[in-house]
């Protein structure tokens, strides 16, 4: 029987030769469907309905490849850790194809775990079970988040052993991007190759991310400046749910502005702007409240590739290149500062001075770190308290009087905007805030907690059940208490995540 055929259209492969290699994944031995997204292979159009769980596991190992599949390894370089890296690349990744999605938009389909490619280096190109099913939980609760992210297909385990500092189950997983392409992308081919082939990875990532700019007279700088508003718009978004990304490298900045690369990402509990799980971030480069720093950091680095297309003349391009960025951090903060309006409960039109509202989020955010308050069950109480009912909030705060100062100012700077505005047939604010400050966030000891059982025990049903709760962050439902809870204090004094490579 032939594979079955999934309707690719694959432009990278056929438009940009000499940007990747072609490559074959490794065979597997025994694989087996851990996760499948339907929803998701829906909405991607891949016409795979009628198959059975065993035709899926052969599909998404990789032993049996879809009609129209185009495997190949991308080329990238990148910053690692601030350290340039000329040569990374899919080094446990494969391009599998490209499809448009029922909106009408391309994806790409790409096998993560796939086995050693060209670009492998030292490592063996698998992966494992445990990481590759947090890479599910963490990206699907993102996506539930309303958070822009690549997102989890498929996880198949291989049936055999992968080798890290013991011995763990190894797996495949199927990620769907907007693309893979990076600011590592352009870093490698401004680095190795030559003016013509940024400009033609340019063009691609413009007319493929952001068509509105393939008119324009200056394309690249406004391509870099579309670059930096999606980035804007989603650090802000990180920060107003706790993540973590971890490994903000330059490979793992997105062109298209998703959340990409779901290694040693983590969610801050008791607020902390310095928060920092991973282990190899030993200086806190990465750490919570640095991440809009490093974002404009990584877009220095996009923008130092596209000087020669910005302008002829290098001082005129970097005089252009220097605007863009340094903009950013206003760009990052009127994102930011919309995003905190939500939260607080009010209204986005209005606007009672920026520098209010920021110091009145600020304070807040201020007592929540000096009396190291949870930081997802503090904004959703202060909904509660929206609605008249403070004492779960209350509960939250060891000290009361400055909470109580707090709640004061809020509750006139709300009742200032309530009589500017009043019957604007908005919901109510508890309401409204109620859809803006989740619940569930993946809490990091329920997340470990089910992998250990999927990976060590094969067990299944914490992932699924915990992955079920986190498709549904903002409703308040009884049966997910347990997920709503802070991890145990002692826990989260030592709580580490890993690179997972
Ligand atoms: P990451 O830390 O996942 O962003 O990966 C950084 C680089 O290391 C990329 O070029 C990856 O392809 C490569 N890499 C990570 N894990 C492996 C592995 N097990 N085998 C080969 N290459 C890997
Ligand atoms: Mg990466």
């Amino acid at each position: 029987m032939p594979n079955p055929a999934i309707p690719f259209d694959n432009t990278y492969a056929r438009d940009l030769p000499g940007f990747y290699e072609p490559c074959q994944p490794a065979t597997v031995p025994a694989p087996e469907l851990l996760f499948f997204n339907r929803g998701l292979a829906e909405e991607l159009r891949l016409g795979l309905a009628g198959q059975d769980v065993a035709a899926l596991a052969a599909i998404f190992s990789g032993n049996a490849l879809p009609e129209g599949a185009q495997p190949i390894a991308q080329a990238y370089a990148g910053h690692q850790f601030g350290q340039f890296n000329p040569q990374l690349g899919d080094g446990r990744a494969l391009l599998i194809g490209e499809v448009i999605d029922r909106q009408g938009r391309r994806r790409d389909i790409a096998l993560k775990g796939s086995g050693r490619t060209p670009f492998s280096r030292r490592g063996d190109g698998k992966a494992a079970v445990g990481p590759m099913l947090r890479e599910v939980l963490v990206g699907e609760a993102m996506h539930a988040l309303g958070i822009p992210t690549t997102r989890a297909l498929a996880v198949v385990s291989t049936g055999e052993p992968v080798y890290r500092e013991r011995t763990l189950p190894g797996a495949i997983l199927t990620r769907i991007a907007a693309s893979h392409l990076r600011v590592g992308t352009f870093q490698f081919f401004a680095s190795h190759g030559t003016e013509g082939q940024v400009r033609q990875l340019a063009d691609y990532a413009i007319a493929r991310h952001y068509p509105e700019q393939m008119a324009a007279e200056d394309r690249y700088l406004g391509f870099l400046r579309a670059v930096a508003e999606r980035q804007a718009v989603l650090i802000a978004q990180w920060l107003h749910v706790g993540f973590i990304h971890g490994v903000m490298n330059t490979d793992n900045m997105a062109i298209p502005g998703e959340t990409i690369d779901y290694g040693p990402c983590a969610f801050i509990e008791a607020y902390d702007p310095r928060a920092v799980f991973s282990s190899i971030d030993e200086r806190g480069r990465y750490a919570y409240g640095e991440q809009p720093r490093i974002a404009r950091w990584n877009l220095s680095r996009l923008a130092e590739t596209l000087l020669p297309l910005i302008a002829g003349n290098e001082g005129h391009a970097i005089s252009l290149a220097t605007e863009v960025l340094d903009a950013f951090p206003a760009r990052y903060q009127h994102h930011w500062l919309a995003g905190l309006r939500a939260k607080l409960g009010l209204r986005g039109q209005v606007s009672y001075g920026d520098q209010v509202d920021t110091a009145l989020g600020e304070s807040w955010l201020d007592l929540l770190h000096a009396q190291q308050v949870d930081f997802t069950l503090a904004w959703r109480r202060l909904a509660d308290a929206a609605e008249g009912d403070e004492a779960p909030l209350r509960a939250l705060f060891a000290a009361q009087p400055g909470l109580d100062r707090w709640l004061q100012r809020w509750r006139e700077r709300c009742a200032a905007e309530d009589a500017a505005m009043a019957n604007d047939g908005l919901p109510d604010r508890a309401v409204r805030m109620r859809r803006v400050n989740p619940w569930l966030i993946p809490r990091n000891h329920r997340v470990e907690e089910a992998l250990d059982a999927a990976s060590d025990a094969g067990n299944l049903a914490p992932f699924e059940q915990l992955l079920n709760a986190l498709r549904r962050p903002f409703d308040e439902d009884p049966a997910n208490a347990r997920y709503a809870e802070p991890a145990p204090g002692s826990f989260m004094a030592s709580f580490q995540t890993f690179c997972g490579t």
